[in-house]
């Protein structure tokens, strides 16, 4: 009973099938292969947009590598007080832009407020020498909560940050996740509602270890290239990256994985619900579900060898009245490889009488 995230699962076969085929005879190195190229044109052809893309192993590196290359060392990256790129990420953006600064803003369920935006960036004027620069405007779809904004709420936070001259980076780790519980295209959750480049995760969507950094004009990824490999980010044997993505999205493969692990949180949510005691904390919208448990039942559920982490008190909303002593607030992620054994069993410990 893992819930811990969605990367404790493995890959998808389908992936490592993939991986095994690409396996056969030599192949040109450092991307220069058939697969990264094959992978380039089924992004664009995704995204509806002649894109240029960079495939790299990890998300921190997608998003530090995108962060370097939209925003100067003077700069400032204005994101969720609670977003991955300020808590998660151990410093990476800050030594990818060489020294540009992270600028949270707070806000229910880890999104972003347009007011919000709008007054923060009111406070940093772009001119006076003594502050950074207003550079980039990063959001997290889905949030660090789980949250997700809509095409429409996108496209009014970029609306506002470009008339700022701002540009806007998305980190979409789990962009497949909130792409299918909105129901909208790849084209209309990104560059028609204004991001000019998003970090693309399939990693904890079915990957080996495989993510995109995509620029939706070309103009910007000049320097990518070698910040990419001056950063150790250019794998030689590329061609294992190119297949990752290819076999993540050809006939979909990548929609059918997150609807899995999207409907696999929505039966944990279900099976929660008349749990006694237990406090769900923000409407589940992809595949992260926050609750608040009874000690009791988190001990229940630990010894019968269920697995997932305490969450900070810090992202909870004024709103929600925050944990008793005997309670514990607690994030369950599913995945494309969530069994339905497990939701059980996890359901039934929760809902037993004690
Ligand atoms: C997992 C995750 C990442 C990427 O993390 P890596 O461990 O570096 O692959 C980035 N952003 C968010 C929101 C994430 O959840």
């Amino acid at each position: 009973m893992d819930f811990a995230s969605d990367n404790t699962a493995g890959a998808s076969e389908r992936i490592l099938d993939a991986i095994l085929a690409a396996n056969g005879g030599p192949a040109s190195a450092y991307g220069e292969d058939p697969f990264t190229a094959g992978a380039r044109a089924i992004l664009s052809e995704t995204f509806e947009k002649e894109l240029v893309s960079f495939l790299v192993a990890t998300g921190t590196a997608s998003n530090a590598l995108a962060l370097g290359a939209l925003c100067p060392a003077f700069g400032a990256v204005f994101c969720h007080r609670e977003a991955h790129v300020m808590e998660d990420e151990c410093g990476a953006p800050e030594m990818f832009t060489a020294g540009a600064k992270l600028i949270g803003i707070p806000g229910g369920a880890g999104k972003i407020d347009p007011r919000d935006l709008a007054a923060t960036l009111a406070a940093f004027p772009r001119g006076p020498v003594k502050q950074v620069q207003p550079a980039v405007l990063s959001l997290s779809q889905p949030t660090e909560s789980g949250a997700l904004y809509t095409c429409a709420e996108i496209s009014e936070l970029a609306a506002i940050a470009h008339d700022a001259g701002l540009q806007v980076h998305m980190d979409g780790a789990r962009f497949a996740n909130a792409l299918v519980a909105l129901h909208c295209k790849p084209a209309a959750m990104s560059w028609l509602a204004g991001v000019d480049v998003l970090s693309f995760g399939a990693t904890k969507n079915g990957a080996l270890a495989c993510e995109a950094v995509i620029f939706f004009d070309a103009a910007k990824a000049a320097s990518l290239p070698f910040q990419r490999k001056r950063s150790g980010h250019l794998l030689s044997k590329g061609r294992f990256l190119g297949a990752q993505m290819i076999a993540y999205l050809e006939d979909g493969h990548w929609l059918g994985l997150a609807k899995t692990a999207n409907a696999q949180a929505a039966r944990l949510e279900e099976g929660l619900r008349d749990a006694p005691g237990v406090r769900r904390v923000w409407p589940r919208q992809a595949n992260e579900l926050f609750v608040i448990l009874p000690r009791e039942t988190d001990a229940a559920l630990k010894a019968a060898g269920a697995h997932y982490y305490e969450w900070s008190l810090r992202t909870l909303d004024p709103d929600v009245t925050p944990p008793a002593q005997n309670e514990i607030f607690v994030r369950l992620v599913t995945s494309f490889a969530t069994l339905d054994e497990d939701i059980e069993r996890f359901v039934a410990v929760a809902r037993a009488k004690r």
